[in-house]
């Protein structure tokens, strides 16, 4: 197995504590590479790089050479794609179709915001005080700590990295423990594409021992972090007592909302991809789906037919359909959840177990699961269950379907399926949601705002607000009448 090593300050080095832990591989759930088992020292010696490299050669560069590199990076992942997707692939489980669309798109993020990097410009403000010249300057933060989780490795962290960078900041980085793999080959695409020594510095480890001093290292002037509400609660925490400003990319419990006026056809796939996809693996997971009432009976069965179709097996099989589920704790927590559906009275019309079909090997599969009759205060219908699980709930009019989609300390994404434009309007009007998709779903792009409401979380990533994330405005006052003003009261 390769023993992979991490990059600080340049260089690739061992961990301080000389441990390394093994990662699995989902489908066959044997470990396949080593991941070096960081902990404080080296978080230290990473801020120090990037705090070192903040104030030096990557201060000195003009915003139009940071952006020369963005793009050049974009082009070596664009080279390196099907390699990089494999490797993710075979780290997280997720389909190899998913991760190749994925990695085939990521270098849009460094040509978008390779782009912006030297349009990042301040104000002159009218001021209304004589004999005085005031302007804004758009500075960086300094040392950014970027924290992700395990679903999309390098797209979680590329809408942290992108924006940053061109932003005139340095990052550590720390990818999720349960899928590193990916990280150390875009570490080296970071340094083919010239970036300086320490702009970019990726620690391995655990929440605890590498997540934690690297929230609270007095150094680190940001935190932007992809995770789980409750860890990112911590975080914001911990950034609370530091004083630092956050982006916060949480967790969902998306509601995908069917009118009776919808194309059947088209929603029946939209509910399809927004929970089975990526194994409903993803915060945007559509895992409520709201029907209307004249098409209940009609929608469910053409749904469970659909779904029914779904091919499970190898992630690396472009054939694949449904994946495994990335980490054993994740596959507990999601056939705990069935349970509890089951126990609260939820009628489970398809699945409602683990997978024991012979394509699905030793891998951890959970069978594509639909519950009826779920009551809005069920749990199945409030907690994220981060699996191919979906609720269905029937409602009457517009107003109920607002009423029980808000009905939630979640606000990410929401689905609308309606050939009304009135409807339309309405509904993304007055869902609580960061993004709200009418007759689509689970569409992502560079340009485009993407961020939760209520406990789903704090900023944006991805398009003109992203930037903003990872800048700071100085305010200069210059004196251009040259007679001082009695120093005794404010000018
Ligand atoms: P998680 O919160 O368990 O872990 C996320 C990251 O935080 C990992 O790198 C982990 O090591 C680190 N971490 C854990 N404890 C920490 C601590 N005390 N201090 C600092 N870092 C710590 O989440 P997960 O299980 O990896 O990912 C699944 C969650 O991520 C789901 O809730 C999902 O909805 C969410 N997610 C959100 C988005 C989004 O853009 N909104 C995208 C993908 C996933």
């Amino acid at each position: 197995m390769k023993k992979h090593q991490m990059l600080i300050g340049g260089k690739w080095v061992d961990p301080a504590s000389g441990d390394w832990f093994e990662t699995l591989n989902p489908f066959t759930a044997k470990p396949w590479a080593l991941v070096p088992r960081g902990s404080k020292p080296d978080v230290d010696r990473a801020v120090e790089a990037a705090d070192c490299a903040y104030r030096g050669e990557w201060r000195k560069l003009t915003a139009t050479a940071r952006g020369a590199l963005l793009r050049k990076l974009g082009d070596l992942i664009a080279s390196e794609a099907q390699r990089l997707s494999e490797i993710e692939s075979t780290d997280n489980g997720k389909l190899i179709a998913e991760m190749r669309g994925q990695l085939n798109y990521i270098p849009q993020w460094f040509y978008y915001f390779g782009g912006l990097a030297d349009k990042i410009e301040g104000r002159v403000i009218p001021i209304d005080k004589p004999g005085v010249f005031n302007f804004t300057r758009e500075e960086p933060l300094g040392v950014v700590a970027a924290i992700t989780a395990w679903n999309s490795p390098l797209l979680l962290a590329t809408w942290k990295l992108a924006p940053a960078l061109a932003a005139g900041n340095t990052v550590v980085w720390k990818p999720s423990e349960y899928s590193s793999i990916s990280a150390f080959a875009f570490g080296e695409l970071f340094e083919k594409a010239g970036f300086p020594p320490g702009v970019v510095n990726i620690v391995t480890g655990f929440g605890p021992e590498v997540g934690e001093p690297l929230t609270t290292h007095p150094k680190v002037a940001k935190i932007a972090f992809t995770g789980g509400d409750k860890t990112g609660e911590h975080i914001y925490q911990m950034a609370a007592k530091g004083i630092k400003p956050v982006t916060l990319e949480l967790g969902g419990k998306s509601a995908n909302i069917v009118f009776d006026d919808a194309e059947l056809d088209d929603a029946v796939k939209g509910v399809v991809s927004g929970i089975f996809a990526a194994t409903g693996q993803t915060c945007i997971a559509g895992s409520r789906a709201l029907i209307h009432r004249p098409i209940y009976a009609e929608f469910v069965e053409r749904l469970l037919a659909l779904a029914k179709t779904a091919r499970m097996g190898d992630p690396l099989d472009p054939g694949t359909q449904v994946g495994p589920v990335t980490t054993q704790p994740q596959y507990n927590k999601i056939l705990d959840y069935i349970r509890i559906a089951k126990e609260e009275g939820a009628v489970c019309r398809m699945g409602g177990g683990p997978a024991k079909r012979p394509e699905c090997g030793a891998g951890w599969f959970v069978e594509p699961t639909i519950f009826t009759d779920v009551k809005p205060e069920m749990r199945i219908a409030n907690e994220e269950v981060f699996g191919p699980v979906l609720s269905i709930i029937p409602f009457d009019d517009e107003e109920e379907a607002l009423r029980i989609a808000n009905n939630t300390v979640y606000g990410l994404a929401a689905g609308v399926w309606t050939k009304s434009i009135r409807r339309a309007l309405l509904m993304s009007e007055r869902l609580e949601a960061g993004t709200v998709w009418v007759n689509t779903y689970r569409a992502v792009s560079y340009m485009s705002p993407f961020g939760g409401y209520k406990r789903s979380g704090i900023g944006r990533e991805s398009g003109l607000d992203a930037i903003r994330e990872y800048l700071q405005t100085k305010s200069v006052w210059i004196d251009i009448a040259g007679n001082a003003p009695n120093p005794f009261v404010m000018r």
